[in-house]
């Protein structure tokens, strides 16, 4: 059934904005934690097991290349692989794709977690599903469906020739001398490029938290980007078979937790749930696709589901809600836009505050237990953290093997060899899952795992050593024909695949224009990185009142702030309004705000 948007208050006794405003400022207070975006601890060192590749094969080997090509793209998830489409699409088919995971699909490569999904719907999420002509088996489709649907998509657009993988950027350097980027990889591959692109992903680099005693845990442990199906039997849709007699506790409580949990408490003989901060869960809805609705649709169907969903979950309020879901429900009334009139501001609130209501009276409606109900409420504004959208999380809370360790914000205190330590009481557990997160808002080089080297022997790190530098978040002066797909001073929404097309189509354009032209250098101009960080700043004062009063989490990174973070700042309007900056860019024709340099 289609979820109509929320646009009023429902019935019912409602405290005032001042009570909610001093609920959410105590749950806020805390969480406050000095060390912000420093608490995470890095898959490195003692901890460089986390991130070892689970699903690839381990005899994996090949001879190292030595190549020169127009093109060498880092990244070989939904970003990656658009970019080349679109390059192809141009005419331009020298391109060499590298990437450490086995396969295409990026983060779907990696993501093989049980109950895994994706909580965007799937005809609006995949891309270029009319041009495939693949029809998603349902409405939200599953990880293993959508890395299915990435192998497909490096078949049917001819991409594996131009595949390295298992492969890691070891330096990339330009050099003034050619024109051309440098890559050496931990294979031993030397490659030439003309243009660089980055597309290492914005959700790709798992941390682990900052627990003293993480590196002693005696058990099993892993990462949920890094299932071990080795410890837990089963597969991501089969069920877990090796856990009947086993204590699992799970560490965090986000979008990926509220996944798991529910196949844990299948399978396991006791899951403890140890949660920091609720998530706010609402109702999913999934079903499969109605075969004859999705043959009938009429060309171009996609395109304006993509720009309606958008709309929809930005405030934008389109005569139709095409989608209907959950997001569209609790997203149709933006808080992000600047209220006209204290009036507004009050209502935009007030509508936030009944969205967020309304899920945690959800909580009350399902959890049986009404103090595991209370703990598992979620304090905070609607635009604080991901929301989520699952009819299995909260269920789960009713079966007698699942636990819900809450720590009233504290997070556990200790990890000892044989379990977790929360509230003082050590419980003892088998195995522990880390449902932790990613590394979002820390610096791009670290996140890439190299540090690119530009003009003059200048490394990123270096040139962005007061916060980043750059036009649209996609060119930076310093670093020519370096086009970069991420969220440094880009873009971001809901719907992160519509950001992602976006980018890649204007870095495509970018290239084949280059080549069109005879351009030989192309990079940002400096005064054009301040007037675009001047519109990402009008954008995040908007939103910097809401964000502040938020509890701390990767969308405002963790609530720290430092001399880097005031230009560490995405575009935070509408996906729409930032593709409408690119395009508006590209109609110029005479690429506004860089430096050219001729062949
Ligand atoms: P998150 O960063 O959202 O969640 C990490 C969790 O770990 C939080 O609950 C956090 O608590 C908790 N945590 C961190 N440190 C500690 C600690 N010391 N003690 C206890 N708990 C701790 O990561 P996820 O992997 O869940 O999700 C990341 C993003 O990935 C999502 O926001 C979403 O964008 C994407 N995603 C998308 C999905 C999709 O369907 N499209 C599915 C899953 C993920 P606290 O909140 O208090 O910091």
């Amino acid at each position: 059934g289609e979820i109509e948007p929320m646009t009023q208050s429902s019935p019912g006794p409602s405290p005032s904005l001042d009570e909610v405003r001093e609920r959410y400022r105590i749950e806020r207070a805390k969480r406050i934690r000095p060390d912000g975006v420093a608490q995470f601890k890095e898959l490195t060192g003692d901890l460089a097991e986390f991130d070892r590749d689970p699903f690839a094969d381990p005899s994996f080997t090949r001879a190292p290349v030595d190549e020169e090509h127009e093109v060498l793209v880092v990244g070989g998830g939904f970003a990656g692989m658009l970019t080349a489409i679109n390059l192809k699409a141009h005419g331009v088919e020298d391109i060499r794709i590298i990437d450490k995971a086995g396969d295409f699909g990026g983060t779907w490569y990696w993501n093989r977690y049980p109950g895994c999904m994706c909580d965007v719907e799937s005809y609006t999420y995949l891309p270029l599903l009319e041009e495939t002509g693949y029809m998603p088996t349902e409405k939200y489709a599953s990880a293993s469906e959508i890395f299915s649907y990435c192998q497909l998509m490096g078949r049917h657009y001819d991409l594996y020739p131009h595949a390295l993988f298992h492969t890691e950027v070891e330096e990339a350097r330009w050099d003034d001398a050619d024109g051309r980027w440098h890559v050496t990889t931990d294979r031993g591959d030397t490659f030439r490029a003309r243009f660089f692109v980055t597309a290492g992903g914005i959700l790709a680099k798992a941390k682990l938290p900052g627990i003293p005693g993480i590196e002693g845990f005696a058990g099993d442990a892993f990462h949920t980007s890094r299932w071990n199906y080795d410890v837990t039997g089963g597969g991501p849709t089969e069920r877990m078979d090796k856990l009947a007699d086993k204590r699992v506790g799970i560490i965090g409580t986000g979008a990926t937790a509220v996944q798991v949990v529910p196949r844990l408490a299948n399978a396991a003989k006791e899951v403890y749930v140890f949660q920091r901060t609720p998530s706010a869960v609402g109702e999913r809805n999934n079903g499969p696709t109605d075969v004859e609705w999705y043959k009938n649709q009429p060309p171009g169907w996609q395109q304006e589901r993509i720009r309606n969903f958008t709309q929809a979950v930005t405030g934008a309020k389109p005569e139709k809600n095409l989608v209907g879901d959950g997001w569209t429900r609790y997203m149709w009334e933006d808080t992000h836009v600047k209220a006209g009139s204290p009036e507004e501001a009050e209502a935009l609130e007030r509508s936030d505050f009944e969205s967020m209501e309304e899920l945690r009276r959800r909580v009350d409606t399902i959890v049986e237990d009404p103090e595991t109900a209370e703990k598992l409420k979620p304090w905070y504004g609607k635009h604080c953290k991901r929301m989520c959208f699952h009819d299995d999380y909260l269920p789960a809370f009713n079966k007698p093997n699942v636990h819900l360790v809450d720590t009233d914000g504290r997070g556990v205190e200790q990890i000892t060899a044989g379990g977790v330590i929360a509230d003082g009481e050590e419980i003892p557990v088998d195995i522990l899952v880390f449902a932790s997160g990613y590394e979002v808002t820390t610096e791009l080089a670290s996140r890439l795992g190299f540090d690119p080297v530009g003009r003059g022997g200048q490394r990123l790190s270096e040139r962005w050593s007061d916060g980043p530098h750059s036009l649209h978040g996609i060119l930076s002066a310093g670093f020519p024909n370096m086009c970069m797909i991420g969220i440094v001073q880009a873009g971001f929404g809901t719907n992160f695949l519509h950001f992602l097309a976006e980018s890649a189509k204007h870095v495509a354009w970018i290239i084949a224009t280059c080549e069109d032209e005879g351009v030989a250098t192309i990079e940002a101009a400096p005064d054009a990185e301040e007037e675009w960080l001047a519109v990402l700043r009008e954008q995040a004062m908007l939103i910097a009142g809401y964000s502040a009063s938020c509890t701390p989490g990767y969308y405002n990174s963790e609530l720290s702030r430092d001399e880097k973070t005031a230009r560490n700042l995405v575009y935070t309007g509408s996906i729409l309004d930032y593709a409408g900056f690119l395009e508006q860019w590209r109609d110029e024709g005479d690429f506004p705000g860089t430096t050219v340099t001729k062949a």
